[in-house]
């Protein structure tokens, strides 16, 4: 398997690879390309212009010809002129003067120049261009000869051979610092690839604490700084867990213990009589239920967790308030707390009615419990504004202190645990409450004035009956 990093490096120095070798083929070419025309059109040109001039002569000779070169400046060290009659026998050769005695020069250029074509050819090699050019002599006689034009040219070349060495030298240094560049981005990249991969292994091994300290503002520590956040999101979820599975087997083994203790006095005791016997079991009898009420809440509890807003149904508030009146009116009279209502009509809500029922419930068999004994009263008042439905619940109780209405809408948390314990209280009745309204959408806020009252206000999107929203 190759790594990530190889991968990387890999496309990178082959793109840079492939650059070069354009880079070294592409400007070459153009330039010996330009040379080459250049060349052509130097050499063509002369040609052209002796071919002119020597036809216009009466006779074709070395005598005549060699003053014409002379004359039109066509003589150079790296260049030779041949001139040759039509039967391609050589009349003047610019590098062999003297020779005067016959010779045919059967050269193809100067065969194909006596057909009546013009030549042109160049070759390039080890920096030197070698460069051919041939053309017939027309007179108005007709054909009388060929001239071929041979050229050496070293300076070009030579160019041409110093602009590739350059670009070579630039090549290799553009490899040698892209090889350096890759080798450093490769562990660069490598040691950052790693410290988030030891980081998701901590998570795995559920060290929620570790964090991934990542340097820079690119991509891989935006992925840092989101896995730093989840982790801590996660120590938190499990901080909260904890201390849940803490707080309810605590809750749970209380009441255990009391029916332990009361079941081993009756089984230990010699002798004991049957209003005492009763005394226990009604004792163990509330235990019993204290524990179901708490595994009740529990349950109701993971139930929020699990329900869907897409099962939630167009639930009648009035209905559920007038409905939970009647349920706690025998409370409310043990309690001696009179109930009032001021519901409108039209309250609809998306909820499940089960919660609708339970937060109604809870709030006002709280309102019933924390009074402060005489001319005790709950006020219910339900109704729309705008779109929303408000529920506002009031007594005139014992208030809660400041420093507390943060947290009693946590798990197990009791302002008065004594009070909570002997009404019956399990301390998850709010969090029930604050955990179905945010379900359905909605928001609940508490207003206290110590021995004076509580105002619990909730606010609810409403929906019109057939359960669309308003
Ligand atoms: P509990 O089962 O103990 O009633 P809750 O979650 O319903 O648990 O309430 C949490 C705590 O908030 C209670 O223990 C009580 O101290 C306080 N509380 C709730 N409602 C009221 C109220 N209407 N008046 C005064 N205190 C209240």
């Amino acid at each position: 398997m190759y790594g990530l990093r190889f991968k990387l490096s890999a496309v990178f120095l082959g793109m840079l690879f492939l650059m070069l070798v354009i880079l070294n083929t592409y400007p070459v070419i153009i330039t010996q390309s330009q040379i080459v025309n250049a060349k052509k059109n130097d050499m063509q040109d002369k040609v052209s212009l002796l071919s002119a001039t020597l036809a216009s002569l009466p006779e074709l000779s070395a005598d005549k010809i060699s003053p014409v070169i002379e004359i039109l400046d066509l003589d150079s060290a790296n260049g030779r002129f041949i001139i040759t009659d039509t039967s391609a026998e050589v009349i003047y050769d610019s590098a062999r003067i003297s020779y005067l005695g016959a010779k045919i020069a059967v050269l193809p250029d100067i065969v194909k120049a006596l057909s009546g074509y013009d030549v042109f050819r160049s070759n390039y090699k080890d920096g030197v261009f070698y460069s051919r050019a041939a053309a017939p002599i027309i007179s108005s006689d007709g054909l009388r000869g060929a001239i071929y034009y041979y050229d050496k040219d070293l300076t070009e070349g030579a160019f041409l051979r110093q602009t590739q060495n350059d670009v070579r030298k630039m090549s290799l240094a553009t490899v040698l610092l892209g090889a350096l560049g890759v080798a450093s981005f490769s562990v660069v990249f490598g040691k950052r690839i790693n410290g988030l991969l030891n980081g998701i292994r901590y998570m795995r091994e559920g060290e929620y604490s570790h964090v991934i300290g990542m340097k820079g503002k690119d991509e891989l520590s935006e992925v840092a700084k989101e896995f730093n956040e989840l982790s801590s999101r996660l120590q938190k979820t499990e901080e909260v867990r904890r201390e849940f599975v803490a707080n309810a087997s605590h809750e749970l083994r209380t009441p255990l213990a009391s029916i332990k203790l009361l079941a081993d006095s009756i089984i230990e005791a010699k002798k004991i009589n049957v209003k005492k016997l009763r005394e226990f079991l009604t004792d163990i009898s509330d235990e019993t239920d204290r524990l179901t009420r708490i595994t009740e809440h529990l349950l109701i509890l993971t139930r929020i967790d699990s329900s869907a807003a897409g099962e939630f149904k167009s639930v009648d508030l009035k209905s559920v308030v007038e409905k939970t009146v009647q349920n706690l009116e025998i409370l409310a009279e043990q309690y001696n707390v009179k109930i009032y209502t001021e519901c409108s009509g039209g309250c609809f809500i998306s909820a499940d009615p089960d919660g609708a029922y339970q937060i109604v419930s809870n709030l006002l068999e709280n309102a019933i419990k924390y009074n402060r004994g005489d001319n005790s009263h709950v006020i219910i008042r339900l109704y729309l504004n705008e779109d929303d439905v408000f529920l506002h619940v009031i007594d005139n109780g014992v208030g809660i202190p400041e420093e507390d209405r943060t947290r009693i809408f946590e798990r197990f948390y009791r302002v008065d645990k004594a009070h909570s314990r002997e009404t019956g209280g399990t301390g998850l009745g709010l969090s029930i409450v604050k955990q179905w309204v945010e379900s359905f959408g909605g928001s609940i806020q508490v207003e206290s004035v110590l021995n004076k009252g509580t105002t619990f206000i909730i606010r609810f999107p409403g929906v019109k009956k057939s359960g669309a929203s308003i």
